[in-house]
C-alpha cells in the first residue's frame, strides 16, 4: 500500500537522511522541492524558466509556479502508486490547502505529516562544520565527513571551502527565518490532528526507529 508523507524541518534537522530511510522502508517516492526546482530548471522547461527568473531576482518562486511543480509529480502514474515522501512541500498554508484539495480529488489522504525538530544550537553545530568543494559542490562536513585530504575533494580534487552562508550568523539567521515562515503550516496541520513531532536533535538512527515506530512500519 503506498504511503502519503509529508516532512517538515529547517536545513541541517537530517530531512534528507529520513527521507531516503523511509523511501527505502517503505518504497514511497522521495520529493524534495528543492531538487524538483533544480531539474526543471536544468530541463529549461516553462515552469523552470519561470522559477529561475524569482531565484536570480532573490525572491521566493511564488505558490502557483511552486504547485503546479509539485502536482506534475504528484499526478505520475509511478507517484500514485508508489505514494510520496515530500520533502520542503508544502511551505506556505496557501500550498498545504491546494495539497489537501488535489489529494481530495484523487481521494486519498496523508499518513502523516512529520515535524523534525532539534534545539537551534544542534542544528547551527552540524551546520557550521561544512565544507563545499568549489568544483563539484561535493558537501563535506569537518567532523562527520571529513575528506581524505584536508582542504581537498576526495571526488575531484577541488579546493574546499567555508561556503559564506554557512557562517553561524548566518546559520542562525536562516533558522529563524525558516520558523517565522512555517509556523503557519504546522499550525494548519496541528489543528486538524494530522502533526507528528520528533525529536531529530539525537543520531540518525534513533530518529529513524521512532520514525518507523509511529508510522507502523514493519517491513524491512
Ligand atoms: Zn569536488
Amino acid at each position: 500500500m503506498a504511503i502519503r508523507l509529508v516532512l517538515i524541518g529547517p536545513p541541517g534537522v537530517g530531512k534528507g537522511t529520513q527521507s531516503k530511510l523511509l523511501s527505502e522502508l517503505t518504497g514511497a517516492r522521495p520529493l524534495s522541492s528543492g531538487l524538483i526546482f533544480r531539474a526543471e530548471i536544468e530541463a529549461d522547461t516553462e515552469l523552470g524558466q519561470l522559477a529561475k527568473d524569482y531565484i536570480d531576482h532573490g525572491h521566493l518562486v511564488p505558490n502557483g509556479v511552486t504547485i503546479q511543480m509539485m502536482f506534475k509529480r504528484l499526478r505520475q502514474e509511478e507517484t500514485r502508486q508508489k505514494g510520496f515522501i515530500l520533502d520542503g512541500f508544502p511551505r506556505t498554508v496557501r500550498q498545504a490547502e491546494a495539497l489537501d484539495e488535489e489529494l481530495d480529488k484523487e481521494q486519498v489522504t496523508l499518513d502523516g505529516v512529520i515535524s523534525l525538530q532539534a534545539p537551534l544550537d544542534v542544528i547551527v553545530h552540524r551546520l557550521t562544520g561544512r565544507l563545499g568543494c568549489t568544483k563539484c559542490g561535493e558537501i563535506y562536513h569537518s567532523v562527520n565527513h571529513p575528506p581524505h585530504r584536508e582542504g581537498l575533494c576526495d571526488k575531484c580534487d577541488g579546493f574546499l571551502v567555508v561556503r559564506g552562508d554557512d557562517t553561524p550568523e548566518a546559520i542562525r539567521e536562516r533558522l529563524v527565518v525558516f520558523e517565522e515562515a512555517t509556523a503557519p503550516v504546522l499550525d494548519y496541520y496541528a489543528a486538524t490532528g494530522r502533526l507528528m513531532a520528533i525529536d531529530a536533535g539525537r543520531e540518525s538512527d534513533e530518529v529513524g526507529a521512532e520514525l518507523k515506530q509511529r508510522l507502523n512500519l514493519t517491513c524491512a
